[in-house]
This record gives structure tokens, sequence and C-alpha cells, in this order.
């Protein structure tokens, strides 16, 4: 017989825990979460400015009030009064959303089930997986996305912009202790600058434990031991010393100009990346997910099934303007990238910097930001990619 499901949330990550952790607060809804990785663990960190209040406070391990960022022109310690760059670990996270979906025994989560394929029929879904087929009235599709990013970029009509955030991170302790533990290096251009952007993040736990990140913004992931080896230099150039490396993530994640994807496809909507969550001229995704996971919540607990397409896209229109404008520019301007950064980091106070990349920015926060970029370029990169960001969707 085939099992049923009021909603069935197609993997188990970070956007499909943060909803079925607020679906399991309301009675409402049998919902089943399925996972192809046989245990819970998310080898990741997450890391975004406090702008609002969330259900992580408990569960973050470290505040920043300083980021600093560098290029060779300039130097900038920027001060975060208001909202603090925080950090969540991947197994913090995953612990909160598991105690809290515990307590619902409507909410339930199958490990190890590959879905095979999800088909539309007219009032329900079919979703085939290594487990057996599941007939579900709504499916989230919360799988991430972009295995095939190759494929996808293939497929993307030239002009668009299709390139990844990709980089990988070392958990180091270092011989010498070299990091400032109150201060987030948010972007060290340092490294040589290849095809489009490169930078050293640092994430520091204690004068000599951080995690370091070498990160890209182009169209092509590389091998790890470039990554690595990007890494080990910063690190000598610091006078780090030896280092052992007590952990690894690696990331590869959409930057693009390609329109979201739509809300609602009949029963089945595409969530987190695959819902189009990252932020185009940055990559960060997990604000966005929160406020998907929330905004979804509300519309399913007020409307029913059946009309979750009152949901507004991820990320409001000035926004969307404003990322496709800046990406374009920076794709077609990469070295002028590390100056356009620390440039906005000089003029802008960092708590406005923190609402306007978390797009909570009031009217005056944009003002400021935009006043803070030289107006030239950026009038002829709007008008150049007009095609980009003029289209309604
Ligand atoms: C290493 C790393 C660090 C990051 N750090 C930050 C950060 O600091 N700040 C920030 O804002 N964003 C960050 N991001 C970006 C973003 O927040 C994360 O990628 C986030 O995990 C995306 O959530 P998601 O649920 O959409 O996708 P994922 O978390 O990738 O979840 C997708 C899930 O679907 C499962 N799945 C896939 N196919 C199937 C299938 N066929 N059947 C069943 N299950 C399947 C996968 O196993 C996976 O568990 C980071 C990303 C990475 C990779």
């Amino acid at each position: 017989m085939t099992e049923k499901a009021d909603i069935v949330i197609l993997g188990a990550g970070a956007s499909g825990l943060s909803l079925a952790m607020r679906l399991a607060q309301s009675t409402t809804f049998e919902v089943l979460l399925l996972e192809a990785r046989s245990d819970p663990s998310l080898e990741r960190t997450f890391s975004f400015f406090e702008v609002e209040a969330h259900p992580f406070h408990a569960a973050l391990s470290h505040r920043y009030h300083r980021i600093r960022v560098r290029s060779a022109a300039s130097d900038v310690v920027s001060v975060l009064h208001r909202h603090p760059y925080v950090v969540l670990p991947g197994e913090a996270f995953v612990d909160t959303c598991l105690r809290q979906i515990e307590t619902s025994p409507r909410v339930r989560i199958r490990w190890n089930c590959r879905v095979q394929s999800v088909t539309e029929c007219r009032d329900q879904v079919l979703v085939d997986t290594t487990h057996g087929t599941i007939a579900a009235r709504l499916v989230v599709d919360a799988r991430g996305t972009y295995r095939n990013f190759r494929s996808f970029q293939k497929a993307q009509e030239r002009p668009e912009v299709c390139w990844l955030q990709h980089f990988l991170g070392l958990r180091v302790r270092t011989e010498n202790p070299i990091f400032d533990p109150k201060e987030v290096i948010l972007m060290d251009f340092a490294p040589p600058q290849p095809e489009g952007v490169r930078f050293i993040y640092v994430l520091p736990e204690a004068p000599d434990r951080a995690l370091v990140e070498d990160t890209f913004f182009s169209s092509t992931p590389g091998q790890s031991s470039e990554y690595e080896a990007g890494i080990a230099q910063w690190l000598t150039d610091r006078g780090a010393g030896r280092f052992d490396i007590l952990g690894r993530e690696r990331g590869c994640i959409p930057m693009t100009t390609i329109p979201q994807p739509p809300h609602l496809r009949g029963r089945i909507l595409p969530f987190g990346l695959r819902g189009g969550a990252a932020k185009p001229s940055t990559g960060y995704a997990f604000l966005f997910i929160q406020r998907q996971a929330e905004a979804l919540t509300r519309a399913l607990l007020r409307h029913g099934l059946d009309h979750p397409h009152v949901l507004s896209p991820p990320h409001p229109p000035l926004f969307r303007i404003l990322d496709r404008i800046f990406l374009s520019y920076i794709a077609h301007h990469p070295k002028s990238a590390p100056s356009a950064f620390t440039a906005l980091f000089e003029r802008v106070s960092g708590d406005r910097l923190a609402r306007f990349l978390s797009e909570s920015a009031s009217p005056r926060d944009v003002l400021s930001v935009l006043s803070a970029l030289p107006p030239l370029p950026l009038l002829r990169e709007a008008y150049r990619s007009r095609h980009l960001w003029m289209r309604l969707d």
C-alpha cells in the first residue's frame, strides 16, 4: 500500500530541517522528511549578521563585533554595535532542529532514504524513494542544488552571469598565535587574483585556532589542493609556523543573475538553495532560508495545503535588482572587486552594511550604501545590464 503524508520534505539539509522544525510546532500536518544521508551531521558552519531574532540564539558559538576587509590599497576594520556577525556550528544547528522535531509525533524523518523521482498527479504528488513510494498533498523540494552546475551553466544564455562561490575551509591550530579572536576577517584579497575574484575568510576561535577559507567567485570550481595551497601560503605569510588541520569544509554556492525558480510548480515547491535562497552577489543563504521557512509555515497554517503560492520570493525586488547589477559589475570588472568591497566598508557603518547585506535595510541604509559606490561605473553597468534586471520575475 502507498504510504501517505500531507507534506513530504525532500532533503534534511539546512532548509529541510529549518522548515520541519517550525512545522513540528503546529499539530496540523503529517510531515515526512526524507534524507539520503545516513546520519544527521552537517559538516559546515553557518555565519550571518544577527539583524533579527532567530531560533538558534542559544546554539551560537561566537559573536563578533569587528570585521576586517583588506585589499592591496586599504585595510578596514568595521565595528558592529547592533548586529554582530554570529557563528552557528553545523552540529549545534542540527541538534536544535532535531530537539524541536522530536517533540512532535506528526513530523517524522527517514534517513538513508534517497528520492529517485517525483511525479505530480492531479491532486497529489508521488515520491519514489529507495524505501518505496509516498503520496503527498504537497512536496517541498529542499534537495540543495547545482550538483550539475555545468549543464545548468551551458543551458543559459550568454549575457547571464553564472558564477559560483566555491571554497574550501580548514579548521587549523597554528604553532604561533596569529589570530585575533574578537575579529572576523571577512575578505582578505592578499592571494593572487586569478580569473574572477579570490579572498581568504577567517573565523577565529582562539589566538591559535581558526577556520580559514580560500574563497573564489568564478565559473569553475578548483581542485582541493589549490585551495589548501592558498590557505597554507596565507598562514605562512602571517608567521603561523607549523599548523595542524582539525577539520575541513567545502562548498559551492550559485551566484547568478538567472531568475529564481518559479515559486509554486503545482504541488512541488522548490525551497532553500533550490528555491533561490542564496543571495546572488554574496552566496549567503542561511538567514534567507530561515525567512523562507517562517513564511512558508505561516502561509501553510493560514491557507492550508492548497494555497502556499501566497509566498513571496526569497529576495525582495529592490535587492534582486541591485544584486544583479552588482554581480554583473564584478563579473565584468573582477579586478575592481577588492577596491569596491573595501570602499563599501570604509564609507558605510558596519551596522548599516549588515542590514543592507541581510536585506533588512531602511531606505536610508540603501541610499548610504549606493552613495558609497562609484556612481559612473555603476550607472554604466546598470545601463549595460538592463536586460538582466528590468525583466519581471
Ligand atoms: C560548507 C558550506 C558553508 C556554508 N556557510 C554558509 C554561511 O556561513 N552562511 C550562509 O548564509 N550560508 C552558508 N552556506 C550556504 C547555505 O546556507 C548552505 O548551503 C545550506 O546548507 C543550504 O541549505 P539547503 O537545505 O538548501 O541545501 P543542503 O543543506 O545542501 O541540503 C540538501 C539536502 O538534500 C539531500 N539530498 C540531495 N539529493 C537527495 C535525494 N535525491 N534524496 C534525498 N535527499 C537528497 C542532501 O543530502 C542534503 O542533505 C554554506 C554552504 C556550504 C556548503
